[in-house]
């Protein structure tokens, strides 16, 4: 699958998005490219003390608005294809759920379990410091996060080089250089889960729709629906979580070792734990099991969560999928001749760059909080469930009735940050969708939701570009 060229996959569903708008020519291609790409090579000093060089990219897709935003991932498939696409997915995701960043992407071409942790922060700590070294990195430059194979420890690490270097460290919004960091660090609440969150909440929103749930043949609302995820890891594990418990069937999960299945439902905590006891989600009690993972995406659902990497479902195993919604929690897991494919089917496709901003949104929050340094709620919520009790108490007094002890504590309770930041992930991805799914009745109903994605998005940056003119 290496042979597909991940950046005119997204570029194809540009112009296809591209063709329903007036935008001229010239704006189009501008909104199209990759503005930047930093290519580095840096030498590892191994544990056993041998050097090896280790290559990496920072990608910058447009500059329309500033920070530039993107996670940073650990891959051994790593190239610069890779990181400009997902640069460009950035800045169209940025626009849809109305985060007002440029996209960018970060790469380190390494399989991280061949490398020890002091190995790992070596290798983050150098490619940040040639990050700030080239001024690909700062509040108001460009904001790294987690992504595939990093997480909260790397985001410190490089927060802390940042940081340390000597332009930055009086730099009062140091900590708002970089996203997805531990609470104890400058992180918010939530930040962990909010792609998966997201993800729940977009296939909510999808499945609430109950004209769209007829034309497939299926009941609308999530419970009862009958779901597969590839991948569990952040993005995939807290998707299985928020889905499980809001009343649908994991029916089969998907991993690097291979697939498991049991139509009467999987518990997504007891096959981590047995992953973790065993080494492998194989074997796990009641369940099917094959090696070939892959095979997993063809088992019968109705919605497939591929929530691991980009060309998972190509035009070679498209035609043995079964699923009626494909949801993607990853990157760019469906090939645009597989997207074609689907879509002549009638499956419903939840397009990535909606799908999974919720990991963006919540970063928003993160950096909006580093900027006031102050924690969200810490204002107000004590105020708020003052007032809240008084209203209460007001209405026990004037009906002569007391509220259960249960409800009362309940609607006193003033908003913390984990509460707000939920909140805001909810209202960002029902407004979101609400705007996609117009398009598409706009349209009546002659486009899918990626496209109205991408014209979302591309009206979007095209109007900032118009207001703003082009330099000089
Ligand atoms: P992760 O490293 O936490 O998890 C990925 C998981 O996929 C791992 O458990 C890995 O073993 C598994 N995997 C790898 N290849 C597989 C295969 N062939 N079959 C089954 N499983 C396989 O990564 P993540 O952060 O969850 O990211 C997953 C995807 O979501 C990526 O496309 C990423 O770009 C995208 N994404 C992540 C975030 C985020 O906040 N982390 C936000 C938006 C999009």
């Amino acid at each position: 699958m290496s042979d597909i060229k991940f950046f005119e996959q997204v570029n194809r569903n540009f112009d296809k998005a591209a063709a329903y708008t007036k935008h001229p020519k010239g704006l189009l291609e501008q909104i199209k490219i990759c503005n930047n790409v930093f290519h580095m090579t840096f030498p590892l000093k191994r544990d056993d003390g041998s050097i090896e060089t280790v290559q990496a990219w920072r990608a910058e897709h447009s500059h329309h608005k500033l920070p530039v935003k993107g996670g940073i991932r650990y891959s051994p498939h790593a190239n610069e294809d890779e990181v400009m696409a997902l640069a460009a997915l950035m800045t169209y995701k940025c626009a849809i759920v109305d985060v007002p960043f440029g996209g960018a992407k970060g790469a380190i071409k390494i399989e991280k379990r061949n490398y020890s942790d002091a190995e790992l922060e070596r290798i983050t700590r150098r490619y940040t410091y040639e990050l700030v070294k080239k001024n690909f990195i700062g509040p108001g430059v460009d904001v790294p996060a987690p992504d595939y194979g990093t997480g909260p420890r790397e985001m410190a690490w490089v927060v802390d080089t940042y940081g340390a270097m000597a332009s930055a460290a009086y730099e009062l919004n140091a900590l708002a250089s970089v996203t997805g960091k531990p609470i104890t660090q400058g992180g918010v609440r939530g930040r962990t889960e909010a792609t998966g969150r997201g993800v729940y909440f977009g296939i909510r929103e999808a499945c609430n729709d109950v004209e769209d749930m007829g034309k497939l043949g299926l009941a609308s609302g999530i419970a009862g629906k009958k779901v597969v995820v590839q991948g569990l890891g952040n993005v995939g594990y807290h998707t299985a979580k928020f889905l499980q418990e809001n009343g649908a069937i994991l029916a089969g999960l998907i991993e690097y070792e291979g697939a498991i299945y049991n139509a009467k439902g999987l518990d997504v905590d007891k096959v981590v734990q047995h992953r973790q006891e065993t080494k492998s989600i194989l074997k796990f009690p009641g369940a099917t099991s094959t090696p070939k993972n892959a095979e997993g995406l063809e088992w019968e659902c109705d919605i497939l969560v591929p929530a691991a990497l980009e060309n998972q479902i190509t035009s070679e195993n498209v035609q043995r999928l079964k699923a009626k919604i494909v949801a993607e929690g990853a990157n760019g897991p469906v090939t645009a001749d597989a997207n074609e494919y689907l879509l002549q089917k009638g499956v419903l496709i939840i397009p990535d760059m909606y799908l999974n901003a919720g990991g963006v949104t919540v970063s928003y929050f993160e950096w909006l909080k580093n900027l006031s340094h102050v924690r969200f709620g810490r204002m107000g919520k004590r105020f708020e469930e003052k007032m809240n009790t008084k209203i209460l108490h007001a209405v026990e007094d004037l009906t002569g009735k007391k509220f259960p002890e249960n409800a009362f504590q309940q609607i006193a309770h003033g908003a913390d940050e984990e509460d707000l930041v939920n909140s805001g992930l909810e209202e960002t991805m029902i407004s979101a969708y609400r705007q996609m799914n117009e398009l598409c009745k706009q349209h009546g109903g002659k486009i899918d939701l990626r496209t109205a994605a991408f014209i979302n998005a591309i009206n979007k940056v095209a109007r900032a570009y118009m207001e703003l003119g082009i330099f000089p």
